[in-house]
């Protein structure tokens, strides 16, 4: 099998610290350039732009996304129409709808479209989705919290239209929900709170359910300072599951039945060779579509300013 040609375009935190890694560590893929206005590559062509990349850069098959979200989607439509298989960091895009017609576009193009979430590739996840199918759901609760000036120091996109604020590390919880429960779930409730002098939540609680009432509640908290929370506990007719670390680690009852190290990284590029080999898309909305509803249903109060 011949190597897939990779480039990245947004070489930042994400792209130095898990992406450049995992494409080293996975067969037939190999980094050829990246496209990034300020940041540089020591090792590979660097492009100020992704458009220039594709005019001027060395051959390629494909391309990773970890710009932020805002610009990400008239990146993917670019690299499809220019022939090119296209992984998208999460949260794929800023709205569900562009995610949906980038989908047609590879589809016409006849390339791949590979919506990732890594926290799907985390060690408990499948382990906990097998369990739950044979077990009755009483409840859930999801705790996620996360100092934002370790995880994204500087980002101000984060907070400005279309940057997630705190759902871009909840929706990392939402996609194991959305992964390990057996039914769909909906919001039924959230409270978002927004600094003064930004646009997006910096808290935020939701209620969510399932067409048999399940009961699902989630905090997610970006003020947290010190060590992170990433846990998922659910309330079953066996007793307690508990998902932690960001499902690096699972307890059934007081047994610790997974505790691995988070290898996700190697595991998406692993699959994108293969949609890749197969012209096949991987799209799953349902976390973005959570999101989505929360930001329209939701009661959004206005807190303290906050500065990085
Ligand atoms: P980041 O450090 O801000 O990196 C984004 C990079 O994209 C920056 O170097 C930025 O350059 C560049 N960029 C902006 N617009 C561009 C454009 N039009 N073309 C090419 N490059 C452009 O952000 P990050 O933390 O890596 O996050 C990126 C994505 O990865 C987000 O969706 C995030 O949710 C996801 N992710 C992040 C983490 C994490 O721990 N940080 C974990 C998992 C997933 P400038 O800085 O000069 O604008």
């Amino acid at each position: 099998m011949t190597k897939l040609r990779l480039a990245i375009a947004g070489f930042g935190k994400i792209a130095t610290s898990r992406h450049v890694p995992a494409i080293a560590a996975t067969p037939n893929v190999e980094l050829v350039a990246i496209a990034d206005p300020k940041a540089k590559s020591p090792d590979v062509p660097n492009f100020a732009s992704l458009d220039a990349l594709l005019r001027e850069g060395p051959e390629i098959d494909a391309v990773t996304l970890c710009t932020p979200p805002q610009v990400r989607t008239a990146q993917a439509r670019l690299a499809l129409e220019a022939g090119k298989h296209v992984m998208l960091e999460k949260p794929p895009g800023a709205t569900v709808s562009e995610i949906v017609s980038l989908v047609a576009v590879a589809q016409a193009a006849g390339k791949s479209l590979f919506a990732t979430w890594h926290s799907r590739f985390a060690p408990a996840v499948q382990p906990a989705r097998e369990l739950l199918a044979g077990r009755q759901i009483k409840s859930v609760s999801i705790i996620w919290k996360e100092d934002v000036r370790v995880w994204h120091p500087g980002q101000t996109w984060i907070f400005e239209p279309g940057g997630f604020g705190v759902f871009d590390p909840g929706i990392n919880a939402l996609s194991i929900l959305t992964r390990i429960l057996p039914r769909p779930a909906f919001v039924t409730r959230a409270e978002l709170g927004v600094p003064a002098n930004r646009a997006a939540p910096i808290v935020v609680e939701m209620d969510m359910v399932d067409a048999t009432g399940l009961s699902i509640r989630a905090e997610f908290d970006f003020r947290q300072s010190g060590s992170e929370t990433w846990d998922i506990r659910i309330e079953t007719d066996r007793g307690p599951l508990v998902l932690s670390g960001g499902g690096a680690k699972m307890s059934d009852g007081d047994k610790a039945v997974v505790d691995a190290t988070k290898e996700e990284y190697p595991a998406l590029y692993r699959r994108f060779v293969d949609l890749a080999a197969n012209g096949e898309c991987d799209v799953d909305l349902a976390p973005l579509q959570l999101v989505a509803d929360a930001f329209l249903l939701g009661r959004q109060r206005t807190l303290e300013a906050f500065e990085f």
